[in-house]
């Protein structure tokens, strides 16, 4: 078995009738800075949508595996880099977490904005992409090149 196909294996998409809908949990540990997943078989769409990661100025992917049913969270676990589509570990996760990722990370304008109830102390409430966040907030996070590039951008 391939270290990617074992990876893979252990991320759960679990449906909670609740308010979370579905999600991803994993079902090992992880240490800080390990690999959780490398997504492959992506493919880029011309717009946005509920189940597409941004990963570059005008690009958008689908098919994009249990990142379809990955939760947004203020206070994140994972980072999703987006030039290479791996995601990985932010802080030590014990098995049985679930996993989430700062949707602005790599949206920078959201097709579906949400309000956020996400309780951490940091929440930032409406969740609609980086670019209706300010600078103190977004210094917060990791974020990939294109939302730095959209930042600096007038
Ligand atoms: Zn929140």
């Amino acid at each position: 078995m391939t270290q990617a196909t074992s990876q893979r294996s252990v991320l759960l998409v679990v449906e909670d009738r609740g308010h979370k809908g579905k999600h991803v949990v994993t079902t090992m540990p992880f240490r800080a800075g390990a690999v959780v997943l490398q997504v492959t078989g992506h493919h880029a769409v011309p717009v946005a949508n509920r189940f597409t990661v941004q990963a570059g100025v005008g690009t958008h992917l689908a098919g994009i595996g249990p990142l379809t049913f990955m939760n947004h969270s203020c206070a994140p676990n994972v980072f999703i880099n987006t030039p290479d589509m791996t995601v990985t570990a932010i802080r030590d996760i014990a098995a049985g977490e679930e996993l989430s990722f700062f949707y602005p990370s790599t949206e920078w304008q959201m097709a579906e904005p949400f309000d956020c109830h996400c309780g951490a102390s940091s929440c930032i409430g409406r969740v609609a992409g980086a670019v209706n966040l300010p600078d103190d907030i977004l210094s917060r996070y990791l974020l990939n090149q294109h939302i730095q590039a959209l930042r600096r951008t007038p």
